[in-house]
């Protein structure tokens, strides 16, 4: 549980602490909050001296103390209502010069002492782990989008790289003049600022707290892609001072569940964080954020769901921020944990379970040299540094699992990520096994790539409006299906035409009167063994008819061989979550019904069990089932926005 102004007011941290005490299971630790915003030293050493005393009182009950380092670089405008009387060194600078009074340098000296000088004073309690927030990072220090380009980074650069770069000049290299190495040496000069402040803090924790684990909390690198393909620097720094393993807080967005399927996007974003780890992170800690914590934002049962589908995304623990406000009453707190301690047993099997395993199925691609890409020309500037995924990640609701291990059975490239490959990624893609869609292919046509792939693609006619699926077997039980798109499909679809490979056509462009014309899907198999599945109508909309459905996971586990983890064979609106061993064996697979009606039984096939392995069927609220041994396994309906767990 995060804490924020408990160590200030003991009233409430007694109220908060007895609800902890009554609903034991709903926490083991707490975070206390470092003070926001840059006050005086003096008054982050009267807070630090009070947390003293309400870690003590926290202890006293069996729950950890941990603390949250709350502001090391400053958050942004958003907490321009905080005190800043101690911001006395130069502030983060844009590249157009501007600066921000609410974020500090990365490299000011004055900075540096003074973090590290409160971080000394905190670290007097002995805190079980420090965790540093999310602010952490050379972006999203609004108003400066993108630091720092002051006088001071800019002459660190030019001895970093030997080169007299002006902040005008250094813009338009890594902006519209696309030159790559520098954006890249900029990139890397940010991440060492970074990794310096991440030093700071560190030596000031373990000087005077030599047991104290450190961690980060941070945020996805499609989004963050500024601070670079992942948080290496720091977590390494963190590693080094420490002499121990280290904390990993995944987290970002979805404050509240009223469009609840942006859960899923958030789950695969983390899932991305974990799947960017170094070695040498023992835990990591889910960010639920429910902002502001109030009755009308996120409920008890979606906080529940929304960080189950984070431990099958590779975290091994939970943390919850609705203690840090206050404004709602203790009975509606009380709510909350209730609910988290009902779910605790749950959680706590299936993380057991989830051990030594990692997310398979279908590879997003993000390649970590994304940020590398061009910008077009017109483009806004640092518009590199951000990948939109749209609703790629919905298409978990489909039952395709989608993951970012490199090494999962198959791939799917998608237009924003298009931009950011080269031809030796895409020929690793291919030989491994690539979905791809229309608008990415168009993409790669104009970065003349498309003769990789070994075809040549051209719109389609405003006469073709269906799509007639071919009595290919990978259409089985669907052969001659036709799907009236209409309207829909105008504008980005695509068909194709195949330079090399051996095709298989599933479907074709049809008419009104049933003439059917050119490709629309097609599974390609190349000489040297490479696979490719083209969806010329495109893959961003998972509003699909169940044939579709079927074509689209019969394609991806075509595109691996065969070697593919689960099929959910019944049509419905089930996102399956499979984890794999370091055999390539499953062992657990979670099922979330995301629909608001029930499922009928559900038929799920198991691609990759050998042996005759007995499954069990767990859910929270009902007894474990145990399951009939065999490849097809036939669940109970699943609730709506209900989820269970299968595992051996
Ligand atoms: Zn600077």
């Amino acid at each position: 549980m995060r804490l924020w102004k408990q160590h200030l007011e003991p009233a409430l941290l007694n109220e908060h602490l007895a609800l902890l005490q009554r609903q034991r299971g709903a926490c083991d630790e707490v975070w206390f909050a470092s003070e926001y915003g840059f006050p005086p030293l003096a008054f982050h050493q009267d807070c630090a001296s009070r947390m003293t005393h309400a870690a003590a009182q926290v202890r006293a009950t069996g729950i950890g103390a941990s603390l949250q380092i709350s502001n090391t670089l400053g958050h942004g405008d958003a907490h321009q209502s905080c005190d800043f009387r101690g911001f006395v060194w130069q502030p983060m600078m844009a590249v157009d010069g501007k600066i921000t009074p609410y974020c500090a340098c990365p490299r000011a000296p004055e900075f540096h002492a003074y973090l590290g000088a409160f971080t000394r004073a905190y670290c007097a309690w002995q805190p079980d782990r420090l965790w540093i927030d999310d602010d952490l990072r050379m972006h999203n220090h609004q108003p400066v989008a993108n630091g720092c380009f002051c006088e001071r980074c800019l002459a660190g650069f030019n001895v970093f790289t030997g080169q007299t770069w002006t902040r005008e000049a250094l813009g338009a290299a890594i902006n519209e003049h696309n030159d790559l190495a520098v954006r890249e040496a900029w990139l890397n000069f940010g991440r060492d600022s970074l990794a310096g402040v991440a030093r700071t803090v560190a030596r000031a924790a373990i000087v005077v707290a030599p047991e104290c684990r450190l961690g980060l909390q941070h945020c996805d690198q499609a989004w963050g892609g500024y601070n670079g393909p992942d948080w290496e620097p720091i977590f390494s720094v963190l590693q080094e001072v420490s002499g121990h393993p280290v904390g990993s807080r995944p987290g970002g967005g979805f404050y509240v569940d009223h469009r609840p399927r942006e859960m899923l996007d958030k789950a695969l974003f983390t899932s991305l964080q974990n799947a960017r780890l170094p070695d040498g992170v023992e835990i990591s800690s889910y960010e639920c954020e429910n902002l502001p914590g109030t009755v009308t934002g996120k409920s008890a049962r979606g906080t529940a769901l929304e960080c189950t589908l984070a431990l099958a995304h590779g975290c091994n623990s939970l943390s919850f921020t609705p203690l840090m406000f206050p404004h709602e009453s203790a009975g509606w707190h009380e709510r909350m944990l209730v609910e988290l301690a009902t779910w605790r047993p749950f959680w706590a099997r299936y993380v057991a379970a989830n051990k030594q395993t990692t997310n398979t199925g279908i590879e997003l691609v993000l390649s970590p040299r994304q940020t590398l890409r061009r910008l077009h020309p017109g483009e806004p500037p640092f518009s590199w540094a951000n990948c939109g995924f749209g609703s790629f990640p919905q298409l978990a609701t489909l039952g395709l699992p989608l993951c970012w291990n490199g090494k999962a059975p198959a791939a799917l490239l998608c237009a924003p990520a298009a931009w950011g490959v080269d031809a030796a990624e895409l020929r690793v893609l291919l030989a491994r096994g690539l979905l791809i869609d229309g608008e990415a292919v168009q993409v790669l046509e104009q970065r003349g790539l498309a003769q990789v792939l070994g075809l040549r693609s051209r719109p389609v006619g405003v006469e073709w409006g269906d799509i007639s699926f071919t009595d290919d077997p990978l259409n089985a039980g669907y052969a001659g299906q036709r799907i009236t798109c209409g309207g829909f499909l105008f504008g980005t679809a695509r068909s194709f035409e195949l330079l090399r490979g051996q095709a298989r056509c599933l479907a074709r462009y049809a008419r009104f009167d049933g003439i059917a014309g050119e490709m629309e899907t097609a599974a390609v198999e190349f000489a040297d063994g490479g696979r490719l599945v083209v969806f010329g109508w495109g893959l961003s909309n998972p509003t699909v008819t169940a044939g579709r459905r079927r074509q689209i996971l019969a394609a991806a586990k075509w595109a691996g061989r065969g070697h593919w983890p689960v099929t959910l064979e019944t049509p419905s609106q089930v996102v399956v979550v499979p984890r794999v061993d370091a055999k390539d064996r499953v062992v657990t697979v979670l099922l979330l019904n995301v629909s608001l009606d029930s499922t009928p039984s559900l038929t799920l096939l198991l691609h990759q069990t050998t042996d005759a392995e007995q499954w069990t069927w767990r859910r929270p609220f009902d007894p474990d089932v145990v399951l009939a041994a065999g490849e097809t396994l036939t669940l109970p309906p699943l609730a709506p926005w209900s989820v269970g767990v299968l595992a051996r």
